[in-house]
């Protein structure tokens, strides 16, 4: 089942979305050379707790950290840790913020001083195959829609589509029904309907679309060593389109 939200809860969501959004923000002029993943975590711990809201990864299946950070060949689910950033690299960074018992979760891959031009097209592109995917949402398009045109501009760009991992609806469970996955047919899947919320998140690797789950048992990193994008809104559904919640 997918679930209908009310006015009321969807003005929580915003609240949770926004939130999420502005946490991106706060950590965002930290992310240079030189700081280690665990201070960015901390940094947007506390910035969560003084918005009255929870990080909503911290304990998430035992997830030992408040926010997820994943450097060049990682493609999701890094613990933050003593890494410290170096110029050159890429770091994925996924928040998730519950305020009065409602979720928003958006990541986004940042550049750490200059990187190369090859990282560049893969942020460019990741990006831009998110706002490719929530074009596609309005009330009677369908999942399909969603995860198609995901597909077809990854596919363009000769990007790897992570398989294993999708977008989900979201709102008072970080992951509920539906699936989104980042590949499949149009016109195919449930039907969208106003007062959805929807977590879209390509992940696409410069290379193979492989991935394996390193020794710590969280971190997904790709298999042949390139570098992974990961960008992701949570939105809901409109009368007639979408509108982004972990945004401006
Ligand atoms: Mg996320
Ligand atoms: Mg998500």
């Amino acid at each position: 089942m997918i679930n209908i939200r009310s006015n009321r809860e969807i003005e929580l969501l915003i609240i949770a979305g926004n939130i999420v959004y502005q946490t991106h923000q706060y950590i965002k002029p930290f992310i240079k050379e030189g700081i280690t993943t665990e201070e960015i975590d901390r940094k947007a711990h506390d910035f969560i707790i003084s918005k009255d809201a929870i990080p909503s990864f911290k304990n998430f299946n035992g997830f030992p950290k408040s926010i997820c950070t994943s450097v060049n060949q990682q493609v999701v689910h890094g613990i933050p840790g003593n890494y410290k950033l170096k110029n050159g690299d890429i770091i994925s960074i996924d928040i998730g913020a519950c305020y009065k018992g409602y979720h928003g979760d958006s990541a986004w891959t940042y550049p750490v001083g200059k990187i190369s031009s090859e990282k560049e097209y893969l942020l460019n592109h990741t990006k831009e195959s998110l706002y490719r995917g929530l074009s596609a949402i309005k009330p009677g398009n369908r999942i399909g829609d969603i995860s198609n045109a995901i597909e077809e501009y990854a596919t363009k760009y000769h990007l790897g589509i992570v398989r294993e991992l999708v977008g989900h609806g979201v709102g008072s469970n970080l992951h509920e029904s539906p699936d989104i996955p980042n590949y499949g047919k149009a016109n195919s899947g449930p039907i969208l309907k106003e007062g959805m919320i929807l977590a879209v998140e390509p992940m696409l690797n410069l290379g193979s679309k492989e991935i394996y789950i390193d020794n710590d048992n969280w971190t997904i990193e790709t298999a042949d060593n390139s570098p992974s994008a990961h960008f992701e809104h949570t939105v809901v559904v409109t009368k007639d389109g979408y509108k982004i919640l972990t945004g401006e």
